[in-house]
């Protein structure tokens, strides 16, 4: 650990103490947690105070949070709640917490206020799986170096979480009355799929969302490139639709091979399926998301993006497109990856069954029960059977509800060189959950990114900038008040 890091702690909260011996698994348990007093200063007014205690819990409960061992598989998300209960436990924050299997734990929170209806501060606590051999450093460290936060998670999104929680806190002991109530939810199992975290509490714990209409969550942030800030607010994102294909057919000897066996099913259904785009149509959300990419282009693209709604009907376009960006080119229309297959084990036995899946992501506005309808109907004559893994929801968030005005408003005032765009995500996050329950769910961090640092997120050596994280965490404070105080 840096000195810099043992002082900055020892400074302010001298009962945490971090680990730093191996193995780093910590389970929450070992934390004795001491919350920051807002003592008067006689160098700052009580606001700079405040600002600086929120910043500095932040970044010391990052640390320790980044050291819980929530990596999935296998998850043990639990571990979290156990983290984050001791905190609610000193504060004196009423709180629930339910496991949707063994260690898959989940923890949610509410601060009464008046009748708007609520807010929720989502996050999952679950992160991915890392490397350590491509790593500088451990991944569950936690510590900083070069003024940087180092840890598996800090930028997805443990680092947001804490953000959520210390403004969760400071919301809690100023005691001053909220217009409505504020929900923080740490859910498990985002990175592979909810169905432990978000699409079981959904269904199984209703209460930890009632009244609530807003939702701040991952999946927008700041970008700082030389042309200046960019924010973006994801306010809808492409439906998932997994599916495996089955079939069934005669087995043999590879020798003699019949007309049709299950394996030549599976790729005559994989094959129509590929050769069978969907449709092209440009939702409104999509239209603004290229023309606000058209601005950073050249000619030809510039203006072929502009005028997106009638290129589509253009197929040398279209493949154009999808050369030149297949994430841009996914907004476009509904698509399906071909990831998986199987048949039989032997090179000379023709097998009974065989299988494969498909990624398929649909338009936000579609519905997967009709959309797979469509799959069966194109592959009906090979025979093969369509089951569905995983299912999304149909959603959009407005761009006019009162935490996307207040975030608007934000960043035009306190940035106001920067752009700030809605854009739509062609992966998922935990917001389809909610938006499948009528909860408008945007994706946003005020964390300004620079460089390729994002290249952290599931990848290796995952960091996030202190001072840049401080600033974020008091940007974060500010959108909130907008939102909560009368
Ligand atoms: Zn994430």
């Amino acid at each position: 650990m840096k000195k810099n890091s043992v002082l900055l702690i020892a400074l302010f909260i001298s009962s945490w103490h971090i680990a730093d011996t191996s193995p780093h698994i910590v389970t929450g348990e070992e934390y004795s947690y001491t919350p920051l007093q807002d003592k008067p200063n006689q160098k700052n007014s009580r606001k700079g105070v405040t600002k600086i205690l929120l910043e500095d819990e932040a970044v010391t409960l990052l640390q320790a949070y980044l050291q819980v061992d929530t990596i999935s598989p296998p998850g043990n998300e639990s571990r979290a709640v156990d983290f984050l209960a001791k905190i609610f436990d000193k504060e004196g924050i009423s709180y629930e917490s339910a496991d949707s299997a063994p260690g898959r734990g989940n923890i949610w929170a509410r601060l009464e206020g008046g009748d708007k209806p609520a807010l929720i501060l989502l996050h999952h606590s679950d992160v991915v799986p890392a490397n350590e051999e491509y790593w500088d450093f451990d991944p569950l460290s936690g510590e900083i170096v070069d003024g940087y936060i180092q840890g598996r998670g800090a930028l997805d999104m443990k680092g947001l979480g804490i953000a959520h929680l210390a403004n969760f806190l400071k919301l809690h002991r100023s005691n001053k009355e909220l217009n409505r109530d504020v929900i923080f939810i740490a859910a498990a199992d985002e990175e592979s799929g909810g169905k432990y975290g978000m699409g079981w509490l959904v269904e199984n714990r209703p209460e930890a969302f009632e009244g609530a209409a807003l939702l701040l969550n991952e999946g927008g942030s700041g970008f700082r490139s030389k042309d200046g800030i960019v924010f973006s607010i994801e306010v809808t994102q492409k439906i998932p639709v997994w599916l495996r294909l089955t079939s069934v057919d005669e087995p043999g000897h590879g020798s003699s091979p019949r007309t049709t066996s299950s394996v030549s099913r599976i790729v005559e259904a994989l094959n129509i399926i590929w050769n069978s785009p969907f449709e092209p149509r440009i939702i409104p959300e999509v239209d603004r998301v290229f023309s606000d990419r058209s601005e950073g282009l050249e000619e030809p693209f510039r203006s072929k993006y502009k005028d997106i709604k009638n290129m589509i009907q253009d197929p040398v376009f279209m493949k154009e497109l999808q050369e030149f960006s297949p994430s841009s080119h996914a907004l476009t229309r509904n698509t399906c990856s071909l990831t998986r297959m199987s048949g039989g084990v032997k090179i000379n036995v023709v097998p009974p069954t065989a299988w494969a899946e498909i990624d398929c992501r649909i338009l936000p506005d579609n519905k997967p029960e009709e959309f797979i309808k469509k799959i069966e109907d194109l592959i009906k004559d090979t025979g093969v059977e369509v089951e569905p893994l995983m299912l999304g929801f149909p959603g959009s968030s407005p761009t006019n509800s009162e935490l996307y005005l207040a975030i608007e408003n934000y960043i035009s005032t306190n940035y106001p060189d920067s752009k700030l765009s809605p854009s739509v995500s062609t992966g998922f996050t935990d917001s389809r959950f909610s938006r499948g329950i009528g909860i408008a769910s945007y994706g946003f961090n005020t964390y300004i990114y620079e460089g390729n640092e994002s290249s952290g997120i599931h990848g290796n050596n995952e960091r996030i900038h202190e001072d840049r994280y401080r600033q974020s965490v008091s940007d974060l404070s500010l959108i909130l008040e907008k939102v909560i105080y009368d």
